[in-house]
């Protein structure tokens, strides 16, 4: 508790007076590698790989507008008052729709929760389930923001082994009978079938079925997590673990990569009995989600092609994979990287001697920016992996960001033979003041 917190040591009491009153969960919240990256990342002469941001700009305008007009003009009202918990009925009818596209049909729209974005999703479900100390089983490794969401209920967040096909099944067993040997209750697992964050990797139809049988014999809900699900490349991803089962699986979309992350519309197609558990658990967070931004969404999937409009999405992040790819092979073909077939990442082993975050600030200094891989782990792993994202810049700024990354690490395995250690930027190097500093 705070006597081990490192900002205790820094004199945390003497820079906020109110220390000692946190509640001990808010020990869990750190500032998310990811989060930290924007300071350095966002400036433009930077080519960033590392965000996962969507690609905005390929969404034209009028197509957007013509939604905000047809919401005001027809729905204005509503839109600007307030809604109920479990959002408004005419955008769960249209997210049947789009779930029908994951593969799940048949679903009631009454079991639908809309939510302000699929993390707020990820935090309600967390807030229902977790008591401090109890196991939630996830990827190896897992998206950053579950990570703090899992951390900040205390959650004991433990890692299940994957291989090119998903998560491995023997070690998913062996994770929940020990976790059970412990007298630890096992609450769900967490998983991102589709092109994982960060990982890029899809698990295959077979494994979905697995997977599920398991969790079935071992009474282990479920939560997946499918942003990207509609973000394929050649051809659709299996279909949702969803499909195959309505009350053991909670699943969980958003709007986020397929229209825009700043609507903040996400929603939870949920097993009865926890649909009415999530709806009480909006009410006491927010009252209800924003009716405005569920109205846009709903008009935005009466009035427009919204699915021509994936495609486009769909057709340029396929061109910045595969310049992505083209570019790790002219650049680093020593190295090893995952290919997705779908979403945003690639994640790139690194040699072992290479610490990805201390090479950050080296990096920056290159004008490129990634993200380092420890903060996709809860037990500290991942310092010899970096996720490249390749959804934001275009394919000439990813061939020109590969290329400046090859020469840090280049450099750095040179040094690390020449020298046998580390390159740390110059004590006067001030450059990344600006940026927190757990990254620098
Ligand atoms: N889940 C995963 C796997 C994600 O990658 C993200 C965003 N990067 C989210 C959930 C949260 O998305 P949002 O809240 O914007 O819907």
């Amino acid at each position: 508790m705070p006597a081990q917190d490192p900002a205790t040591q820094r004199g945390g009491r003497t820079l906020d007076p109110w220390y000692d009153n946190y509640a001990r969960r808010t020990s869990g919240l750190t500032v998310s590698e990811v989060r930290a990256l924007f300071a350095v990342a966002s400036r433009p002469e930077v080519v960033s790989l590392a965000g996962g941001s969507p690609f905005v700009s390929a969404l034209p305008e009028e197509l957007v507008r013509g939604a905000f007009d047809r919401m005001m003009r027809e729905h204005g009202a509503d839109a600007l008052q307030y809604g109920g918990g479990q959002g408004i009925p005419q955008l769960r009818e249209r997210i049947l729709e789009l779930m029908a596209l994951a593969g799940i049909s048949g679903a009631s729209a009454d079991d639908v929760v809309t939510t302000t974005g699929s993390q707020h999703a990820i935090d309600l479900v967390t807030k229902l389930f977790i008591n401090p100390g109890d196991v939630i089983l996830l990827e190896t490794p897992s998206y950053v923001g579950a990570l703090g969401t899992f951390k900040s209920y205390e959650a004991d967040v433990r890692h299940v082994d994957m291989d090119e096909e998903g998560l491995n099944l023997e070690a998913l067993e062996e994770a929940i009978r020990r976790a059970r040997a412990e007298g630890k209750a096992v609450k769900f697992l967490y998983t991102i079938p589709n092109y994982n964050n960060p990982t890029g990797v899809t698990m295959s139809a077979a494994r979905r079925r697995e997977v599920l049988d398991l969790c079935i014999r071992e009474g282990v809900l479920i939560v997946e997590d499918d942003p990207y699900g509609l973000l394929y490349f050649d051809e659709p991803s299996p279909k949702a673990i969803r499909s195959l089962d309505e009350e053991h699986v909670l699943y969980l979309g958003s709007f986020s990569k397929i229209l825009s992350p700043g609507v903040r519309v996400g929603f939870v197609l949920a097993p009865h009995g926890i649909r009415e558990k999530l709806i009480l658990a909006v009410e006491s967070s927010i009252l209800s989600p924003s009716t405005l931004n569920q109205w846009l969404v709903t008009e935005y999937l009466e009035g427009s092609d919204w699915q021509a409009q994936i495609d486009t999405f769909r057709h340029t992040y396929r061109e910045r994979r595969d310049a992505m790819m083209a570019a790790l092979e002219e650049h680093l073909p020593q190295l090893s990287w995952t290919v997705p077939k779908g979403g945003f990442f690639t994640w790139v082993q690194l040699p072992e001697t290479l610490d990805s975050k201390q090479m950050l600030p080296l990096a920056t200094k290159e004008l490129v920016a990634y993200t380092p891989g420890t903060g996709f782990y809860a037990d500290g792993r991942g310092h010899d992996k970096i996720r490249l994202s390749f959804s934001l810049p275009a394919p000439e700024r990813i061939r020109l960001g590969v290329r400046r990354l090859a020469n840090v690490i280049n450099d750095e395995l040179e040094m690390i033979e020449t020298f046998g250690g580390f390159q740390k930027p110059a004590e006067d190097d001030n450059r990344f003041a600006s940026a927190p500093p757990d990254l620098v």
